[in-house]
């Protein structure tokens, strides 16, 4: 054995090593016997995927189904995975992802578009789902990505389930393993028995409309915790699904499957195990849940830490902010979207100044360290004037509260008003976030996503499945900000090319 060879032998210990530690501090893991596996594949790092309510939601779905679901993740080291040459294997099964009839993906948005085309080529299987025969795994895809725009995954997954697949999963699992010998017969069945199923091969780019599942499935909740998130050791449950709002930039607006569900106070805290010492309450507007104040009282009253996704600033008043506080809370996190009031009227963003004073107020009242608050820049109509008020505003608020801003760059998406808008230009973004980092400088801590990536995220938004292919050259090619750009720039069609113009 030469010395390459026992180093990548030595690297695929050190990964088994890692995905038996990870396993064995994990409370919760489901494992069975099952003949019938699915391989559920996340094309991000651990942390990431354990952190997705959907994910984890599916993998007990599988189990509670009577088959087997075997986790699978992106490595924290894709290039050095390649080159152990080493085939990606499952973490409860141990087996390469390759061996499983049915490879499930759940992808969130659209930069995890690299990450399943390196999972499945780690897993030696060709990502093109044209390339696929008989002998390899169906790739069905799903997530919170098909809600807005799928098309550019379309050409890697032999099946993609649109929205909620808390129940098309079952059915989608039942045909695929029925026909596993017989993929083209095993996709028309699909297309037939699964009216949200997207198969590109049989539709072209005509998709589906998105699933609802029934409400006596909500709420999602967790199965596993673990220490190896960001959210370490938390358990995750839903209070409520959709929004009632329409901020005229997001997917999750009230015109996306129906508006808001709410769970029932009684049915949440009957999800919750009494165990669990921190609770994530889970949805795109959980703040808006009718009894969220007294939801968090009670959690915090029980000595448990309380976490949630999404905090809307007109929703806050004394007894929330206080139940917060008790609950754990050391940061007030919210957003304002916009970077003026004029933009945020623009975008039917209903959150004014004064609901973000009054959050600093109740912030700083009830002894947290500091505000985050979030906001874009970049939207339609923007200009430097919107910026200098945030730059204005901004300086107000941290005489209240120690303030960061959290800036990332406005991305149209599809099944939105916004739809169709073009990127502000990576020049433009980058020229307003200087200005903004220096009306505040030594006052706020300004933390920005890189406007160089929200181009690419722009692309793929808009666009359809030539610009996934194009994803594959971009990875191909390295992966970096210029292989995009190359691989974009090459494509015959005139909507990237248009928005390259911008940043040339
Ligand atoms: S941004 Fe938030 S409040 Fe507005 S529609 Fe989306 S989920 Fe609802």
């Amino acid at each position: 054995m030469d010395a390459l060879q026992s180093s990548a032998l030595s690297f695929i210990d050190d990964m088994r090593a890692l995905a038996s530690t990870r396993l064995s501090q994990e409370v919760g893991t489901l494992r069975s016997e099952a003949h019938e596996r699915v391989a559920l594949l996340y094309p991000s790092p651990y942390a990431t995927g354990m952190s997705s309510l959907g994910y984890q939601t599916i993998y007990r779905e599988i189990h509670g189904s009577g088959r087997g679901a075997d986790r699978a993740f992106l490595p924290e080291d894709v290039p050095a995975w390649r080159a152990s040459r080493a085939p990606l294997f499952t973490y409860e099964g141990e087996r390469p992802v390759s061996d499983y009839a049915v490879v499930a993906v759940s992808v969130a948005y659209e930069l995890e578009l690299a990450g399943l085309i390196d999972s499945l080529e780690l897993a030696g299987i060709p990502p093109l789902a044209e390339e696929r025969t008989n002998r390899h795994p169906f790739v069905l895809v799903g997530g919170p990505l098909t809600f807005s725009n799928p098309l550019p995954l379309a050409p890697f997954a032999d099946a993609i389930l649109m929205g909620e697949a808390d129940q098309t999963i079952h059915t989608a699992l039942d045909v695929l393993f029925a026909s596993t010998n017989d993929r083209h017969a095993a996709l028309v069945a699909l297309a037939r028995e699964v009216p949200s199923a997207f198969i590109p091969a049989l539709h072209g780019d005509r998709m589906p409309p998105v699933a609802q599942c029934a409400d006596e499935l909500l709420p999602a909740y967790g199965q596993i915790t673990t220490p190896n998130t960001e959210l370490r050791e938390m358990f995750l449950v839903e209070t409520s699904r959709g929004c009632s709002r329409g901020c005229h930039y997001c997917v999750m607006r009230r015109s996306t499957n129906g508006g808001m569900r709410i769970v029932p106070f009684e049915t949440i805290f009957a999800r919750i195990p009494s165990t669990a010492k921190r609770v994530g309450l889970v949805g795109a507007a959980v703040s808006d849940h009718p009894r969220i104040a007294e939801i968090v009282e009670r959690l915090a009253d029980e000595g448990r830490g309380v976490g949630l996704s999404s905090l809307r600033p007109d929703r806050l008043n004394d007894r929330f902010v206080a139940a917060l506080r008790k609950g754990g809370y050391r940061t007030l996190t919210t957003a304002g979207d916009g970077a003026s009031e004029r933009m945020r009227e623009s975008i039917q963003r209903k959150t004014r100044e004064r609901h973000l004073v009054r959050a600093a107020e109740l912030a700083r009242a009830h002894g947290m360290e500091r505000m985050k608050l979030y906001m874009m820049c970049g939207l339609p109509g923007e200009e430097d004037a919107d910026i200098d008020e945030l730059v204005r505003f901004s300086t107000e608020l941290s005489k209240i509260i120690p303030l960061a801003l959290g800036i990332g760059p406005f991305v149209a998406k599809r099944n939105t008003p916004l739809d169709g808008q073009p990127f502000a230009g990576i020049n433009v973004v980058e020229h307003r976030l200087e200005r903004l980092r220096r009306g505040v400088r030594g006052r706020v801590d300004v933390r920005a996503t890189s406007a160089r990536w929200g181009w690419v995220e722009h692309v793929l938004a808009q666009g359809g499945q030539a610009e996934g292919r194009a994803v594959l050259a971009a990875v191909h090619a390295g992966g970096k900000f210029a292989d995009w750009k190359r691989a974009f720039n090459a494509l015959p069609t005139e909507r990237p090319r248009r928005a390259l113009a911008i940043i040339e």
